[in-house]
């Protein structure tokens, strides 16, 4: 399979972007990437990695840079509220690569982002254009025209095969050139800080992911040794009149009755004056696509994180969407076809993300039923129900792994 000839432009360098120029690519793919931004940007925090989107980055030779930027949690300890000791232990480590023949990884946003961005600059045939004030693109019966207001005053309008919008939750792409929604207020924010480990003073294991349950609010903890650093997120419901007021809050208020969980003490005292303040928006929406123009990512499905699979699912539409933009005769099928593979797993992804935020945040005594599963099934029981998600391969055609001999490739940095 080979993409010489056919130019596709993509709107948005983040991980869905920059994952699906790098798919193209290796197909011998032009590809022209326009990003608002004037570099890859320093945004967000910490991402877990499962084997679904791992596979996809392994295909694309991308192994051993995200080795050496991330960590391989030995497992994830549960805490229900107020417990001193975990509830259970999810086995990650060896388990998963026995499991689902890829590890589960935990790493800095920004550190996937930069990787995926190397791997992009040494293919002459990937054009990255940063800095783009305004793009639009036309479909028609030959493919998409492109128009971009670049940085310093120039622009440029050429012809493509096809327009992806990877734009993200606030995609302009979705709203103004296929009319769909515009992203929607979950109620829901994450605080976000990234903290010396030694700030966390033992409450946090350094070789594994803390998970603490509370009513109406969770976190998650992981260190991130490359960086000396703890990643926490911590969730919690947030009216939209607070949320977007003039006032802003500037840390979580947890409602925790008489007693404080120690875990939650010790973090929010460690974070204060650390934090990011993140609304949570979702986007669901048909219009995936029209003619020549689609979105994959955050685009198309921004979800709650409570599964940790946005970024994954961003990177699976790119292994899935690239070899169809390759061998489809015209972008329309291509798009319909990626369509149909990708938005019934989509939905039971954004489902069980749901649903763990509601399992996550209960009150007691719901929580007794909560922690009772959680106990009798364990980590394989765990895991089993989590076949479908985790062993999904995005790119079973091995040729994604080659890349395609155009000549064009420039010498390994
Ligand atoms: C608190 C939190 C924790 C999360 N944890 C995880 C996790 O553990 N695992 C996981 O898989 N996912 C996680 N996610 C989800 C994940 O971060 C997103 O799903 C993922 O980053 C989406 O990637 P994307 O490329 O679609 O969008 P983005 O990463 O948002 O990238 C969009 C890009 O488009 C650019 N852009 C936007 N508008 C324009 C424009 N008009 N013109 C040009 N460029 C434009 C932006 O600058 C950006 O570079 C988490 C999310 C949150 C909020």
């Amino acid at each position: 399979m080979s993409g010489g000839g056919r130019t596709v432009y993509i709107a948005g360098a983040g991980i869905a972007g920059l994952t699906l120029a790098l798919a193209l690519a290796k197909f011998g793919a032009t590809v022209v990437v326009l990003e608002r931004n004037k570099a890859i940007q320093e945004v967000g925090a910490g991402l877990q990695v499962s084997p679904n989107a791992r596979h996809v980055l392994n295909q694309l030779g991308l192994d051993r840079q995200v080795a050496a930027r991330s960590l391989e949690p030995a497992g994830i300890d549960v805490f229900p509220f107020r417990a001193r000791r975990p509830l259970t232990t999810l086995q990650l480590g060896g388990a998963m690569v026995e499991r689902y023949g890829a590890p589960y990884a935990v790493m800095h946003r920004a550190d996937l982002a930069d990787v995926l961005y190397r791997a992009c600059k040494r293919f002459a045939n990937i054009e990255i254009v940063f800095g783009v004030r305004s793009f639009d693109a036309e479909s028609h019966a030959r493919g998409v025209s492109v128009t971009a207001d670049e940085a310093g005053g120039s622009s440029r309008s050429s012809r493509a095969f096809a327009f992806v919008g990877a734009d993200g939750v606030r995609s302009r792409t979705r709203t103004e050139l296929l009319g769909g929604g515009a992203a929607v207020y979950t109620g829901a924010v994450a605080w976000r800080a990234t903290l010396p480990m030694a700030d966390l003073r033992g409450a946090i294991a350094p070789d594994r992911t803390t998970l603490l349950f509370g009513p109406g609010y969770h976190a998650v903890c992981y260190p991130l040794p490359h960086r000396n650093q703890v990643n926490i997120a911590l969730f919690a419901r947030e009216k939209p009149g607070r949320a977007f007021g003039p006032n802003p809050p500037r840390q979580p208020q947890l409602p925790w009755a008489a007693l404080p969980s120690e875990h939650f003490r010790i973090i929010t005292e460690a974070a204060t004056g650390a934090w990011n303040y993140w609304p949570l928006f979702r986007v669901e929406t048909d219009a995936w696509h029209q003619g020549a123009i689609g979105l994959i990512g955050d685009a198309a499905h921004a979800m709650m994180p409570f599964q940790a699979q946005g970024a994954a699912m961003a990177i699976e539409d790119a292994a899935v969407l690239a070899p169809l933009l390759i061998s489809e005769p015209d972008a329309a099928s291509a798009f319909a076809h990626y369509t149909a593979l990708r938005r019934q797993r989509v939905e039971r992804v954004r489902r069980l993300s749901d649903f763990n935020g509601f399992a996550f945040h209960l009150e007691w005594p719901f929580t007794l039923g909560r922690n009772a599963v959680l106990a009798l099934q364990g980590s394989r029981g765990h895991f089993k129900r989590l076949d479908w998600l985790y062993g999904y391969r995005a790119a079973p055609d091995p040729a994604i792994g080659a890349p395609v001999r155009t000549g064009s490739l420039h010498p390994p940095a």
